[in-house]
């Protein structure tokens, strides 16, 4: 991943109130799992501190921009179109070629929350499941970006942090600065 054009996630859908954890977590996972920013769509943007404050704490980069737009966002983009969908094409069959568009492209991946406009799927240049089973946004943002970088997400080393979390066989240890 290092060098690689960036990736970026766009979060469609978010319903107040039901969806504001989801939608912090859709946020929080494109952080720790290697994508460059999330981007929240309409009333999505209520989470953007929650998000931002995680950053602040315990490293970046990450950027949370926020769209009144999601579609226009997707015509804008240039550059590939990842929707997760459950009735999309099986990730392990897809992945080698999004890969590969990667080395020279941003990527926008999207997900959604309630059911995701047709636009959405027409404007994709893949609309991949993980698994052709219904699940959640979270769980298929977190395979695909590790499917996307192979692993090295995990290696990854975290900028201008307040808290380094130092692993432990057992306990907690943070380490503040
Ligand atoms: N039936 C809804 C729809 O129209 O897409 C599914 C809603 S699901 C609760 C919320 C989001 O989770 C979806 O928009 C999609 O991004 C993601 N998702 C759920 N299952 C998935 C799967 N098997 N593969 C990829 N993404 C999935």
């Amino acid at each position: 991943m290092q060098d690689t054009p960036p990736v970026a996630v766009l979060r469609l859908g978010h319903r107040p109130g039901r969806d504001e954890r989801m939608t912090t977590h859709v946020g929080l996972t494109a952080r720790a799992l290697g994508a460059d920013r999330v981007v929240l769509a309409k009333a999505g943007a209520s989470r953007s501190g929650t998000i931002e404050d995680i950053t602040d704490r315990f490293g970046g980069p990450f950027a949370v921009e926020t769209t009144d737009s999601p579609i226009g966002y997707l015509n804008d983009w240039d550059g590939p179109i990842v929707h997760l969908t459950m009735y999309g094409l099986p990730v392990q069959e897809v992945e080698d070629e999004i890969r590969d568009a990667h080395e020279t492209e941003p990527i926008l991946v999207v997900v959604g929350a309630e059911k995701v406009p047709w636009d959405v799927y027409e404007e994709a240049d893949y609309n991949v499941g993980v698994t052709n089973q219904p699940h959640s946004e979270v769980a298929s943002l977190a395979v695909f970006l590790d499917r996307l970088f192979e692993g090295e997400e995990l290696d990854r080393e975290w900028k201008d942090a307040d808290r380094h979390v130092v692993p432990q066989e057992a306990g907690k240890r943070v380490d503040e600065e």
